[in-house]
């Protein structure tokens, strides 16, 4: 729902004797004997609710955050491979192929910040999956010379997918620098403010990927904040209504100083205050999700799509390994997990929501580590062209 749709909806209670009671879609009229007013029609009634152990719910299982960088660039250097073996280039044929793959697992795709909130709306027995792609790359929106989008790009390509499984709305999320030492977002000077508020429109997000994408090992608190602020003013000049608060590590790379990480989650600069819901590794597999014991927004990980790295995940956590993937009750005021998970529910973040535990017959031993992944953890360094 739209700032402005709220704003409409809270009127609309106000007008009809009613108060908001929380937030999300939890609003429900209050009776008042004041009222004058008849009373709002009963709203259609809602479809009976999945019973959790039916669809086997998990809410404090795994959501994948995938991590996309160019579909169908040309090569990162002259001469060089076209795609290469990080996934930092993958062609468009392998990126309708992931989308196939993960539609056909169950998988839903949510956007970054709507990933960090218990209360996400996801239906019932679906994964969540959040698509990330960074940098901005020419190839993620593209403008062919007849000013349509190229069928070719992330974003033409999402739509294509979208227009054949409506049941794959369009979701995924942008990390975006500013121009100071990189091109304009997405590469075509002049088209940068409309495919950034034709995304918005759509249902895309638009997240922060720093100012001039440095690495920020090495940076002050000072640097650091400039380069979360300086990057939300340049894209809130293109698109004002851009919500820029999830933040993406450029290369991965965290402060040395662990300390400088609440910096890039709340900090002020030259008149700008930010406070980002989360940042972002390059790796680390599967995330924890809100509700799980062990989420840490200050580092929520993400899968590569190097080949069959994707391909490994989803089998992965269709087999609960290392643990078991979320699964969706359906209902954003409840949250569901099999007892024998109980342990690592975090009851200090639900945010209002109904905790429902049902019994499982297979307790299995979850430590809530993962497990190393087959394949070490790429450097920091190598994990961008620029
Ligand atoms: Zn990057």
């Amino acid at each position: 729902m739209s700032f402005r749709n709220t704003l409409m909806l809270l009127g609309a209670m106000v007008l009809l004797g009613g108060a908001p009671t929380g937030c999300g879609s939890e609003r429900k009229p209050v009776p008042s004997a004041a009222s004058a007013l008849p009373a709002p029609a009963p709203a259609a009634p809602a479809p009976a609710p999945a019973d959790p152990a039916k669809i086997g719910a998990n809410e404090v299982g795994m959501i994948p955050v995938v991590m996309y960088h160019s579909v169908g660039d040309p090569p990162a250097r002259r001469g060089g491979p076209r795609y290469d073996r990080r996934g930092l280039n993958i062609s468009p044929e392998t990126f309708r192929r992931h989308l196939q793959m993960m539609h056909e697992a169950g998988w839903y795709p949510v956007n970054m910040r709507d990933a960090l909130t218990v209360r996400m709306q996801v239906p019932a027995g679906k994964t969540p999956v959040v698509l990330t792609f960074d940098d901005g790359r020419g190839s993620q929106f593209r403008y062919l010379p007849d000013g349509s989008i190229d069928p070719d790009c992330v974003v033409g390509i999402l739509e294509e997918f979208n227009r054949r499984h409506p049941d794959w709305p369009l979701r995924g999320t942008f990390y975006l620098n500013s121009n100071r030492s990189n091109p304009v977002p997405f590469w075509q000077r002049g088209k940068e403010a409309q495919k950034i508020q034709y995304m918005l429109a759509k249902g895309f997000e638009i997240g922060n990927h720093s100012s001039t994408h440095s690495s920020m090992a090495n940076m002050s608190a000072a640097r650091l904040q400039w380069e979360v602020a300086d990057c939300i003013r340049y894209i809130r000049r293109l698109a004002p209504n851009a919500t820029m608060d999830t933040f993406c590590l450029p290369y991965g790379a965290w402060p040395r100083n662990r300390a400088l990480l609440g910096v890039l989650m709340e900090g002020s600069e030259g008149g700008t205050s930010y406070r980002n819901l989360a940042v972002l590794n390059a790796w680390g597999g599967p995330a924890y999700p809100p509700a799980h014991r062990r989420f840490d927004p200050r580092a929520v990980s993400r899968i590569g799509v190097e080949p069959g790295y994707l391909e490994m995940w989803i089998k992965n956590l269709k087999a609960g390994k290392p643990m078991r993937p979320y699964v969706s009750d359906g209902d954003p005021n409840t949250v569901s997990a099999p007892r024998s998970l109980e342990k690592w529910v975090a009851a200090n973040r639900l945010e209002g929501a109904r905790l429902v535990l049902y019994a499982d017959n297979a307790p299995q031993p979850e430590t809530g580590k993962p497990e190393k992944t087959p394949k070490a953890p790429r450097k920091p360094r190598s994990l961008s062209v620029r």
